[in-house]
């Protein structure tokens, strides 16, 4: 695979480095292929199916649908029961999904904590399970071979610090364990420092150049916010960049009022879940008009 490009910006009158992850792959986008190189790399005589469990409606989803077409496997995929409303207005991530053939399988919410445990246990060797949100050890791999592609690629640059989103805070932790000699400013998109923290060390230890910014007020994940949809149209202005309305918009934010580093920053990917994100933004902008 030859690396991702690097893009030079100005954001705010301030030098940026993008490393461009988010043309890798629509559908195997950002940090999803990252996290799941390992599989993408083997042979796909290894495995006849993969299994994960999670919201329907998430990256890491039609990213693991889009590896297990190319490969030929099985996709089954554990979701708690969808609403009425969810089975009627098939959309986004989860319309791409199956279109990729995934296999959905809803779980009563009573039974699903029970049934994912079980997922672990009854596994065979012909089949590979990936932890929701792909927050599972093996993306240290791909994380590994994203830090061999930069150490080269940021020589002679004078960065000094990179920065990425965090849902589970996976991308962020492998990536500042794998590159100890940079900074590494994320924020959390899904509930708080604490919460972050505690997630990424079910994964390991977390190594000291990783700095996790705390927002200056409260946000919940995948609610539009008039300050995230500026700065989504601010970044699109001046750098030409598209990113993704869920995650980056707030590390952004931290990023131009709490750092002076000069900064490679990570795309994410995620660009797809725009066109929903998009439609709710619009209605957010008509009301407040
Ligand atoms: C999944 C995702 C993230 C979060 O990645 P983690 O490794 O779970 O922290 C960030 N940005 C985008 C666009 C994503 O799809």
């Amino acid at each position: 695979m030859t690396p991702t490009p690097i893009s030079k910006v100005m954001v705010d009158g301030r030098e940026f480095l993008i490393k461009r992850d988010d043309l890798y792959d629509p559908y195997l986008s950002g940090n999803k292929f990252r996290k799941l190189q390992q599989l993408i790399d083997i042979p796909k005589e290894t495995y006849k199916q993969i299994i994960s469990y999670g919201g329907t409606q998430s990256n890491a989803m039609l990213s693991i649908a889009a590896l297990a077409k190319q490969k030929g496997w099985e996709f089954v995929y554990y979701t708690k029961k969808l609403s009425s409303y969810q089975k009627e207005h098939v959309s986004g991530n989860y319309k791409y999904a199956l279109s990729f053939g995934m296999q959905h399988v809803e779980i009563e919410h009573e039974l699903y904590r029970d049934m994912i445990a079980s997922l672990r246990v009854t596994q065979d060797t012909e089949s590979v399970l990936v932890d929701q949100g792909g927050a599972d050890v093996m993306a240290a791999y791909g994380l590994e071979k994203l830090a061999k592609e930069l150490r080269e690629q940021l020589q002679g640059s004078k960065v000094t610090a990179l920065a990425t989103p965090s849902g589970t805070g996976t991308t962020a932790l492998f990536l500042a364990k794998a590159m100890p000699e940079y900074k590494l400013f994320t924020t959390p998109s899904v509930g708080d420092k604490a919460y972050l923290m505690q997630q990424m060390e079910a994964l390991g230890a977390i190594p000291s150049n990783l700095h996790i910014l705390e927002p200056s007020k409260k946000y919940h994940f995948a609610k539009p916010y008039k300050e995230f949809y500026e700065l989504y149209k601010k970044l699109l202005d001046e750098s030409c960049i598209e990113f993704d309305l869920l995650y980056a918009p707030l590390l952004w934010q931290e990023l131009l009022c709490q750092t002076d580093e000069k900064i490679c920053y990570i795309h994410s990917g995620g660009l797809l879940g725009n066109e929903s994100m998009l439609v709710r933004y619009r209605k957010l902008l008509d009301r407040l008009s």
